[in-house]
């Protein structure tokens, strides 16, 4: 390997590693663990896949996203090619383009609207509007306060907006909104950046002593959007260029819009000054999503993908993948690309079938401390006593049920719940279980108990 090609791929696995923290474990799993890095020729590097499907799809969903991160990670790369290659019983690989066919989403970004500062800012979503997203009790607040911001830019009261909440609740969404939505309304300049790529184009502007040249431009805008400020934690000086930005903007009436993972109070390690300054205007968190406002998402998505798809699918779903919405989204488009790749409609089987990994790792994972300490409190005795060798009723029967609870609700083996319950021995806890179920079918109040204890501890 030579220093040049292990540079790339430095780069490289830094990338996947932001990608896999970005999307999450299950989604990197399912589709960009499989790309193997190409070579870089002039400034376009190549990455390659598998198969033609998973070229598609990682190039119509994460397209942009590796392009943006291999250039703010390798300021040799402009372009990121997607490619082909299958390597048939070990025969050398066979490399098939993407250019011929159809125009490479990735390589040639269309040109972006002239009213956006392109040479700072990252281009729009167009898929990210106030339309497409779907309103409910945890995002109502904060949608309103981006739709007011992107009808009267800069009106007291709401500048800066502040964004905040977890992983994949919106907020990008919500700034790309605010965006396109100023833009398709007239001639006002928008830049929207992430807080990374506003410290690497700092940091390049240092380099080539174009510092003058970053400010002036920046300070150009009538919007300024930065997602994802978290990010300026610990990076002093991006942080002191963002807080004079900041106040050269606001002072001059331009609008600021900032995104964040917490409330500038809970952003600690952000200068006080700054966060003093991001908590004038509004500030609106989205909260994590509920049942309704899932179901209501897959609604709308299954509907713009005009493939149909079951009620029942859809309450499963928003059961099974209450973490964010960008998995939520993430499973149905899987079951969308299934149902069209095979031309299958989408069936409660087909569901579990697809998404068996996504599920899998959704399942909540139950341990036998957890089910150890809810069955102690619930029988008011000591935690102490699953594992004693007190044998009073008293102890043992709901010791029997941990040990019952533990063998349904785990993987766990007999030998292995007999040593977490003070080295019993598997046939105690064999016999336990048998005797937990035999009660179970006598004693009504004693099934229920148990019962209610399966669900708690299910979640
Ligand atoms: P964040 O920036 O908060 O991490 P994003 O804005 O990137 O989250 O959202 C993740 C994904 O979920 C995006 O594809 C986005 O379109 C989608 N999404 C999030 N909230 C909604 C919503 N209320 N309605 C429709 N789509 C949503
Ligand atoms: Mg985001």
């Amino acid at each position: 390997m030579s220093p040049a090609d292990a540079g790339l791929a430095v780069h490289w696995s830094r990338i996947r590693d932001r990608l896999k923290l970005e999307v999450g474990e299950v989604e990197y799993a399912t589709w960009l663990k499989q790309i193997v890095l190409g070579p870089l020729e002039e400034d376009e590097i190549t990455l390659l896949l598998p198969t033609r499907f998973l070229r598609d799809w990682v190039r119509g969903q994460y397209g942009d996203r590796l392009q943006q991160l291999w250039m703010v990670e390798c300021a040799a790369v402009r372009r990121v090619e997607l490619q082909v290659q299958r390597q048939p019983g070990g025969a050398s690989p066979v490399v098939e383009s993407s250019r011929a066919e159809e125009p490479a989403v990735v390589a040639e970004a269309p040109a972006p609207a002239p009213e956006v500062r392109s040479d700072l800012a990252a281009p729009l979503d167009p898929r990210f509007t106030f339309d497409s997203f779907v309103v409910g009790k945890p995002n109502e607040f904060a949608y309103a306060c981006a739709r007011r911001v992107a009808e009267k830019p800069s009106s007291p009261g709401f500048n800066p907006l502040f964004l905040y909440g977890g992983v994949g609740l919106g907020k990008t969404h919500l700034m790309h909104a605010i965006g396109s939505e100023l833009l398709r309304g007239g001639r006002v300049s928008v830049a929207y950046m992430s807080a990374e790529k506003f410290m690497y184009r700092f940091i390049a502007a240092i380099r080539s002593q174009s510092t003058m040249e970053f400010k002036e431009h920046l300070r150009s805008v009538d919007v300024l959007m930065i997602d994802d400020l978290q990010f300026l934690i610990g990076k002093d000086n991006t942080q002191e260029e963002f807080f004079h930005t900041f106040n050269a903007l606001v002072d001059a009436g331009r609008q600021i819009v900032v995104s964040a993972d917490k409330s500038p109070s809970d952003l600690s390690g952000l200068e006080d000054r700054l966060r003093t300054r991001l908590g004038c205007g509004m500030v609106a968190d989205i909260h994590a999503t509920t049942f309704e406002l899932r179901i209501s998402i897959l609604e709308a998505k299954a509907q713009a993908s005009g493939v149909a798809v079951p009620t029942k699918v859809m309450e499963f779903l928003a059961h099974k993948i209450t973490s964010n919405v960008r998995e939520l989204e993430g499973a149905l488009n899987r079951l969308i690309a299934h149902a069209n790749l095979f031309g299958r409609p989408v069936t409660l089987e087909s569901t579990q079938e697809v998404l068996h990994d996504i599920l899998k790792a959704h399942d909540r994972r139950v341990t036998i401390e957890e089910i150890q300490r809810k069955v102690a409190e619930h029988w008011n005795i000591r935690l102490t006593d699953m594992s004693s060798a007190r044998r009073a009723r008293a102890v043992a029967r709901p010791r029997q049920v941990a040990m019952y609870l533990a063998k349904q609700l785990t993987s766990r083996s007999l030998p292995e719940i007999g040593r977490k319950f003070g080295n019993r021995d598997h046939t105690t806890v064999m016999h336990a279980v048998s005797r937990v179920a035999e009660l179970m079918t006598t004693d009504a109040a004693f099934a229920e108990d148990v019962e209610l204890l399966r669900r708690m501890l299910e979640g």
